[in-house]
Parts: C-alpha cells; structure tokens; sequence
C-alpha cells in the first residue's frame, strides 16, 4: 500500500498525454480520482453508534427475503419474469445511473434518459442519486482510509453492510462536504428526485412492484410482496455491496497492484458489469468501467443502446495504450497476454 497512488504522475516512463488519459484530466469532474494527501489520524478511534432504525429494517427485509425465496415455486412465471425485470430495472438505476452517469460523469445523457435512470434508481432504494454520488466520490478520493464510507480495511461485513448500520466516521463527513458537487445540485433530476424521495421508492419500489402482478395477473397479493418486491430489492442491496466487500477482497489487480480493489468476475455478473473493480478504481472515468467491453456487463449494453437511440453520447474510454503502459507498470502481472 505504500505506492498507493503516487505512481500516476510520479515515475513518469509515459508521453504526458498517456498520464493525462490516465487520470481523465480533460473532465471537468475529477473528485473521484485517489487523494494521496489523505493523512490518517492515528491515536483517533471514534466509538461505533448503531443506527438502530437501519439495523431493524435491514433484519426485516432480509427476513422478508428470505421467506421470499420459499415463495418462488408459488409465483406464476410471469411474476417471476417481472421480478427479473425490476431487478434489472433497479440494477440500471445505480450502475447506468447513480454510478457511470452520477458520480463519475463517464458519458452524458438526455432528458429522457436522466428522467427514467432517476425512476428506476428509485425502484433500487439506495439513497437518492446526489447522497449516492457524493458517497461514492468520497469511496474513490479516500478508498481504503477512514474516509471512504465502506472501507474495506475494517472487513467483509461492514463493506458489505455494517456501513450502512452505523453513524458514519467524522473523517466521510468532513471529506464529503469538500468535494466538488456543483455538477449534481446543477442536475434539476437529481434534484427532484432528491425533494420527492420518499414518494418515489414508495411508488417505485414497494407499491409498483407488488401491485403490478396482483392487478394484471392475478397474482397472490403475498406472493407479490415476498418474491418481485422484497427479495428482488434485497438480491439488488446485495449484489451492489458485493462491489464494495468481495471485489475489494477476492481477485486479480492486473491494472494496479498498490490497490484494494480487485477484477471479480461473479460481482460483475452479479452487478451486471460493476465487478471489474481493480480496473475500475485505476480508471473511474472509464463508461465501461471495464477493459473488455461487453463481457459481463449488461450496463455497458445498456448505455451503448441508449447511444444508438441518441440518448446518451460522450462516452469515455481510456486507450489501450495508456492500459498496456498501465498494466506494465502497476499490474501485477496478471494479464500477461493483454
Ligand atoms: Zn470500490
Ligand atoms: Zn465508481
């Protein structure tokens, strides 16, 4: 961990315009880039504060989950097509949405596409997009130090979960309120998204999924509720925080072997193309947030659909000669063939 970062413009064996590609300078969002200036403060160990009310709710809707899997042999096919459906609905709303497009501005989007990623990021309930984008900076500015919300230092679960169960370090809210958010408050949907929360995930991720089945295919009012509601809404948390747990613990660092995150081919499957995570952290700007295009990664597919309709465009890409120099340099060795 000592080289953490400090090779990006350090020992420069490159033309600057690879370093400059690096780092994605020519954006003008770059607060999802490694702060090496991070300084830990040793003797400072802030006691853990539960959050009750998260802690009872997450116990219920894994219950609730669960008991949902016992529910499957019950539902029609056509409840279990839906709940596909609202998990790749919800998935899209953080990875297309909160995540490539949000939080690291890695293409643009139109008004019709900015409406409907807002929509379905609603169907996920992960806190609103601006909560989400700025926790999510604060995760790549300070990965892996008190900083970064679910540091993955301080083990699987609370990168997994155990984050979200308590008061955050004073050292996220301090870093979180510097960083740059212009771009977002200057985004009227996420803004609108952020005032209507509440509704919205009412709508779109309790009352929508389970009436839908119940009203148009006479579903079973419980069936609707246990399978394509809350255990779709639970394998959607999970498969998210599989990203910031597994794919900072288990895999190959063929981009940069200084860092946590690693390339894990199930989260990615899971994620629906967010497991390539060593990549992903070397290059956050990357829309494919991937070296290998379409490969386990359904976002990517989506977003390059949303392109060919005119929806979205400005997609950014790091070249192969800036990930070979990269590789070379940092890698682990991994790739040999790459
Ligand atoms: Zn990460
Ligand atoms: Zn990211």
């Amino acid at each position: 961990m000592t080289f953490r970062g400090s090779q990006t413009v350090s020992t420069v064996m490159e033309s600057p315009s690879i370093i400059q590609d690096e780092i994605g300078a020519d954006r003008v969002m770059t607060d999802d880039i490694f702060d090496t200036t991070y300084i830990k403060k040793v003797d400072f160990k802030p006691p853990i504060k539960l959050v009750w009310r998260n802690v009872i709710l997450m116990a219920l809707l894994h219950f609730g989950a669960f008991y949902g899997l016992f529910m499957i042999p019950a539902a029609k096919p056509i409840t279990l097509a839906w709940a596909i459906l609202c998990f790749m609905l919800s998935a899209l709303g953080v990875t297309a949405g909160a995540h490539r497009l949000w939080s690291h501005r890695s293409y643009k989007a139109k008004l019709p596409l900015r409406i409907f990623l807002a929509v379905v990021n609603s169907m996920a309930f992960q806190n609103d997009i601006y909560e989400w984008a700025r926790d999510h900076r604060v995760h790549h500015k300070y990965s892996e130090t008190d900083a970064d919300p679910h540091n993955a230092v301080r083990g699987f679960f609370f990168s997994h979960i155990g984050w979200l169960l308590m008061r955050k370090h004073p050292d996220v809210i301090e870093k979180g309120k510097k960083l740059d958010l212009s771009d977002l408050k200057a985004d009227k949907v996420v803004m609108f998204q952020r005032r209507n929360y509440k509704l919205s995930i009412l709508v779109m991720c309790f009352i929508l999924p389970t009436v839908i089945p119940w009203y148009f295919w006479d579903e079973s009012f419980s069936v609707a509720f246990y399978v394509p509601c809350l255990l779709r809404y639970a394998l959607v948390l999970n498969a998210t925080w599989l990203v910031n747990s597994a794919a900072h613990m288990y895999g190959n660092r063929p981009y940069d072997q200084t860092i946590n995150p690693r390339e894990n081919p199930l989260v990615a499957i899971g994620a629906i193309g967010e497991g390539f995570h060593n990549y992903h952290h070397t290059f956050p700007f990357d829309y494919s947030t991937s070296e290998f295009g379409l490969k386990f990664n359904i976002t990517t597919g989506f977003i390059d659909l949303m392109c060919l309709l005119g929806l979205a465009n400005d997609c950014k890409r790091v070249s192969k000669e800036t990930i070979m120099a990269r590789k070379k340099r940092t890698g682990d060795g991994s790739h040999r063939s790459g």
